[in-house]
């Protein structure tokens, strides 16, 4: 498999949470992930389902370049950048480790209890108002409220009081007014957090499943509303792939579910603002 490009500390995020393990990391450690990982998705495994078969190798190839991605990491000697968990870990300013990088390739990292970054645009409840956009979040230590900055507004809000605006997650099918030219096409915030639990507990596949069947609804809903064709289409595409899914047994739900995940964060990372 050849590498695209250099990978960045957003692909190493990335790889770190397919593969389900926190740095600091040496090449055993990734081995022992990897074959853990494997082994539950291996296409093998579905063999005489072809959709199941497809879901699984889309996730085998994930986990392949998670794991190169993160030799290749070990092997340049390269900080780790902070994965997920604790609220503590919540900036939008890490430092990258390839400051000579073409700016076009900067992606900021994805809050983790927020599920928003740098660059999203949001609204404020009551959520009709303008489109904003996030320039960060911070915590306030004394009570753990998280708040977030916004481009051209004196005071951060509390996080409560935020929501995403003109995008479209590519999993679920969720989105969100006012209709623009070019939504971004995002991960939104339930499935970061609906999809970190599945990592952490696979016996949570089916419950996800419906949460996700039920986003693609509402989506559909809210973007016939707004009147934009496009939103519609695409949440109507995810209802049907999550009903589609619902007969699949546990491993292969999983298998699905962090296949469409991590297709769709790739996209988010790649192709941060804008769709075609
Ligand atoms: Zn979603």
């Amino acid at each position: 498999m050849s590498r695209r490009r250099t990978p960045t500390s957003a692909d190493c995020r990335r790889a770190l949470w397919l593969l389900g393990v926190a740095p600091p990391l040496d090449h055993d450690g990734v081995l022992r992930a990897w074959r853990g990982r494997v082994a539950q998705a291996h296409p093998d495994r579905h063999v005489g389902d072809e959709r199941r078969e497809q879901a699984a190798a889309t996730l085998t190839r994930a986990l392949n370049e998670a794991r190169e991605t993160l030799d290749w990491w070990i092997e340049q000697d390269l900080d780790w950048p902070s994965a997920r968990g604790g609220v503590r870990e919540v900036r939008f300013d890490e430092p990258e480790p390839w400051p000579e990088r073409a700016p076009a390739e900067e992606v900021a990292p994805v809050c983790s209890v927020t599920g928003l970054r740098r660059g999203d645009r949001v609204r404020l409840r009551p959520y009709d108002g303008d489109v904003l956009v996030v320039e960060g979040t911070e915590v306030d230590q004394r009570d753990r409220s998280v708040w977030v900055r916004l481009v051209d507004q004196p005071q951060p809000v509390r996080s409560d009081r935020v929501r995403l605006a003109a995008f479209s997650c590519p999993a679920c099918g969720a989105c969100a007014g006012p209709a623009v030219d070019e939504p971004t096409i995002r991960p939104c915030p339930d499935c970061l957090i609906d999809l970190r639990r599945l990592e952490q507990r696979p016996d949570e596949a089916a419950r996800i499943r419906r949460a996700i069947e039920a986003r693609a609804r509402a989506g559909e809903s809210l973007a016939e509303s707004i009147g934009d064709g496009r939103l519609a289409d695409r949440a109507r595409e995810r209802r049907r792939w999550a009903r589609r899914l619902a007969p699949a047994g546990p491993d292969d739900l999983q298998a699905a579910l962090l296949s469409a995940f991590s297709s769709a964060w790739e996209r988010w990372g790649e192709r941060p603002a804008a769709d075609s």
